[in-house]
């Protein structure tokens, strides 16, 4: 059933989320009035979903909620900072209540998890798109950066890059055909669900605030922000293809689709959508960074190196103990260094 735009702001996003004791003033008003701790920076994020760009036509509603979200959230992570409040300007086709209630039960089991509130945001027509963005705070001057990274720091990821790619092609293909593979369907569902319910790494992202010395979240694909975050901090990187992390919900898919060897790195090293960290720490931290094992999951993937000597060498190499295999991860890196670009050729 259709629903007026005041009636769909109070019924579902009035209450959505964490309510906050520093919330001075939440949404009904022109403006949100909220209340920063002293001796905190405040850290700002905005990011943007439009439909059958980011999320496939007739996404789960609860699904884009929840992304909606997640990638802001991700933003703060790799900020290593606390998010506290988010703004939600919906452009939606059309008001129709099921699939609002859908949207917003996503949007808030995820903002309670994270105590985020929501205080305010704008409601439009037009074809969908979801803008969100996501304030949180540092303690003062310790805001993570892509730019801290020295040549010898080691070069980490977290989780099992390459997942939420392969979940995505998963579910284009499921949709195309109708069924999926009665194969190791489990892993399956486990791939899609990394695209659908991405986890931004919080926890992490605070613990690296204090440890690491340059942090991205992995929005494009490893090895293009692997790139971005090398660029900003004047180095290079040297990534260890025998290291990487491969989960074996991949595996299985690579077994029953019988894909090759190239598509599996092409996952991996290019696939976007995961919400991963990937950070750099100083060696003479690793026992600290060890330490960490403890509650989260990581992988040291290789390091930074100095910068490369000219414009037309690699920002990032990448090394394996079987040359094919680095060969083929070069070409993969051919299609997919850049990460991605909305406006590229
Ligand atoms: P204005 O016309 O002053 O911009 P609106 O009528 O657009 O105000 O919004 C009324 C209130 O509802 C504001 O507090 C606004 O922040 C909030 N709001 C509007 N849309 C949303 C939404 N999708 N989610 C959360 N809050 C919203
Ligand atoms: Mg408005």
């Amino acid at each position: 059933m259709a629903i007026g735009e005041f009636a769909l702001i109070e019924r579902y996003f009035r209450h959505c989320g964490a309510s906050r004791a520093d919330v001075v003033l939440g949404v009904g008003d022109d403006g949100a009035i909220l209340r920063p701790p002293p001796g905190f920076d405040l850290v700002a994020v905005s990011d943007t979903l439009v439909e059958g760009v980011h999320f496939p036509l007739n996404s789960p509603p609860r699904s884009i909620g929840h992304r909606a979200l997640a990638v802001n959230l991700s933003d703060i992570a790799a900020m290593g900072a606390t998010a506290a409040w988010s703004l939600l300007a919906l452009t939606l086709p059309r008001t129709e209540e099921s699939w609002l209630a859908d949207f917003a039960a996503g949007y808030s089991a995820l903002a309670l998890e994270h105590d985020v509130a929501l205080v305010g945001g704008d409601t439009t027509r037009g074809p969908l798109a979801i803008n969100v963005q996501v304030l949180g705070f540092v303690p003062a001057g310790r805001g993570l950066r892509r730019s801290g990274a020295q040549a010898g720091d080691l070069l980490c990821v977290s989780g099992t890059p390459g997942d939420a790619a392969a979940g995505l092609r998963l579910l284009q293909a499921t949709a195309a055909s109708g069924a999926a593979a009665a194969d190791g369907r489990d892993a399956l569902r486990s791939l899609a669900r990394r695209f659908e319910y991405p986890t931004p790494r919080l926890a992490l992202g605070r613990e690296l605030s204090s440890l690491a010395s340059a942090c991205i979240d992995i929005s494009d694909g490893l090895l293009g922000d692997v790139g971005k975050m090398a660029a900003a901090s004047g180095c290079g990187a040297l990534i260890d293809l025998d290291a990487l992390p491969r989960s074996s919900a991949l595996a299985t898919l690579v077994r029953a689709e019988g894909l090759s060897e190239r598509e599996a790195l092409g996952f991996v090293l290019g696939g976007g959508d995961d919400y991963e960290l990937a950070f750099a720490v100083p060696r003479a931290r690793e026992s600290e960074l060890a330490a960490l094992r403890e509650h989260h999951e990581f992988t040291i993937i290789g390091e930074l190196t100095t910068a490369p000597a000219n414009d037309r060498a690699a920002r990032v190499n990448m090394q394996s103990v079987d040359a094919a295999r680095t060969a083929l991860a070069v070409a993969c890196a051919a299609a997919c260094a850049e990460g991605f670009d909305h406006f590229g050729a």
